[in-house]
């Protein structure tokens, strides 16, 4: 466990599968947060001024210890979030690899040299470390939303405090104590389990100490944070809510088409932001993608993540199911079909059965938020334009789905939607290599990537005078 974080108040941490508790873990108050900004800042000079080699091999040491306790981290993030297993597992890897992208990355922040505009001066661009930054993340992905904002941080040359959420707190930590292992510094990762989100969220938008603060969660934080960093015209990132639609043309292949929803939709039960959350089927193959599908989710085992075989866990809480099942329930009351499941899951208070609803219309709520749930509403389409109306209608824009053959319908529809990312007859997207991010309400900035490294980086122009002879 973090070296310093073993005394006062406590945050309990609970299994989500089981309702057991798991451990109580320190909680910070929002007073105790600016000594650690002031620790970080202190840290600061030491840690930007290595060499970008020496943190390369540092942060790369980090990934190796990550992956050489993957089984311990996997069993952690499944214990607290409720994914099954094989998903936590693979978090574990997804998670590593930002750590390993941005130790390479970090070694190839290059600065320019401007053809000059005038005799006997010389241009040029030099990149630096933003300073101190905070970062606030979600459950959802315990680990990896932190490596993706940490790792690019620290292989920046910055500093940085996260705030893990309530619910997982115990992901962050283990996480953070590999990085000591590694040789982080404590002061240059901090950790910041807190039972006062909006406390320390404020002191982090709020303090001049901090330069910078990158957020995962929901869009309704996310532009409360932004409204509180405009008092200190703070550099934000932010990795917001989604809307995915998930549509299938008629010339799709409906097996693969199949296949990619199940991916996209039922990752952690459907708690994700890139999860289809609306999925448009063309009238033509609706019956026989419909016909498949429930085919596939009947299949789907629920259960307690850490079993063996399950591929749906509990949802977060009792508040995420009771919002599931409202949604379903104003769906149905309007007109929508259940093909499948529809209601709460045996397996315990926090689980919600996968569910297929169909006849179901862009203008209902279910299809209007967030559902972060396992439920398909499927909604029917005509044409080509229809599809791509309905798709943009939401101030959201991070993931769309597509599946078609049609090369020009691919470039047709592709050139229409309004989204950060777009995978067209692939069902999964996230990766280091590729940037990932939303426009509209969906966020600002990107992560992973050589795009990632740039959110902690400030260009500093320097202009040299007085050089003719
Ligand atoms: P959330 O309620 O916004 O919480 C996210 C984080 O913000 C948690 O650490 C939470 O702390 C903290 N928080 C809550 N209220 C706050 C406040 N007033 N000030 C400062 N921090 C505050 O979101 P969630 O329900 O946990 O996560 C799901 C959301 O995240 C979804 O909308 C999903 O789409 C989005 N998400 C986006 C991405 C992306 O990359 N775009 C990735 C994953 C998830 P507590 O846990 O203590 O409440």
């Amino acid at each position: 466990m973090q070296r310093h974080n073993t005394e006062g108040p406590g945050l309990e941490v609970t299994n989500p599968a089981t309702g057991h508790l798991l451990t109580t873990v320190r909680a910070f108050h929002p007073e105790e947060i600016e000594p650690m900004i002031a620790a970080a800042q202190d840290a600061l000079p030491g840690w930007s001024g290595r060499t970008a080699k020496d943190r390369a091999r540092i942060l790369r040491t980090w990934h190796d210890l990550m992956l050489e306790n993957r089984a311990a981290l996997a069993a952690i993030v499944t214990a607290e979030s409720g994914k099954p297993l094989g998903e936590s597992d693979g978090e574990v890897a997804y998670a590593a690899a930002f750590v390993e992208w941005f130790a390479e990355e970090g070694k190839r922040a290059y600065g320019e040299t401007i053809p000059t505009f005038a005799a006997g001066k010389r241009v040029l661009t030099l990149r630096e470390p933003v300073g101190v930054c905070a970062a606030i993340t979600p459950w959802n992905f315990p680990l990896a939303m932190i490596t993706r904002k940490a790792a690019p941080a620290l292989a920046a040359g910055c500093t940085m405090l996260v705030k893990p959420a309530e619910a997982t707190p115990l992901s962050a930590l283990a996480l953070a104590d590999l990085a000591y292992q590694a040789g982080v510094p404590a002061a240059v990762l901090q950790i910041v389990p807190a039972t006062d989100p909006a406390g320390v969220g404020r002191v982090f938008c709020q303090s001049p100490g901090i330069r910078k603060i990158s957020f995962t969660g929901s869009t309704a934080v996310g532009k409360l944070l932004m409204a509180q960093s405009a008092s200190t015209v703070k550099r934000v990132s932010m990795e917001l809510g989604g809307n995915a639609p998930f549509i299938v043309f008629d010339d799709a292949d409906i097996e693969q088409a199949v296949a990619g929803l199940l991916a996209s939709k039922f990752r952690n039960a459907g708690q994700t932001c890139v999860c289809a959350n609306r999925v448009l089927v063309q009238s033509r193959v609706h019956d026989s993608f419909l016909a498949r599908l429930r085919e596939r989710v009947a299949s789907l085992q629920v259960g307690n993540g850490a079993e063996p075989g399950v591929a749906i866990g509990p949802l977060i809480n009792g508040m995420a199911v009771a919002k599931v099942e409202k949604l379903v329930v104003g769906a149905t009351a309007s007109g929508a079909k259940v093909e499948l499941g529809g209601g709460r899951h045996p397996a315990g208070p926090n689980f919600y059965a996968p569910t297929i609803l169909t006849g179901v219309t862009a203008d209902m709520e279910i299809a209007v938020s967030e559902i972060f749930g396992p439920v398909v509403p499927v909604i029917r389409f005509e044409a080509e334009e229809e599809a791509i109306r309905i798709a943009n209608a939401t101030p959201y824009g991070l993931a769309a789905y597509f599946y078609a053959r049609d090369i020009g319908r691919v470039w047709r529809v592709l050139g229409g939607l309004e989204f950060g990312m777009v995978a067209i007859n692939e069902g999964a997207l996230s990766t280091e290599v590729a940037p990932f991010g939303g426009v509209k309400e969906s966020g600002v900035g990107r992560e992973g990537a050589r795009q990632g490294l740039d959110e902690y980086l400030e260009i500093k122009y320097v202009l040299m005078g007085g050089l003719s002879a």
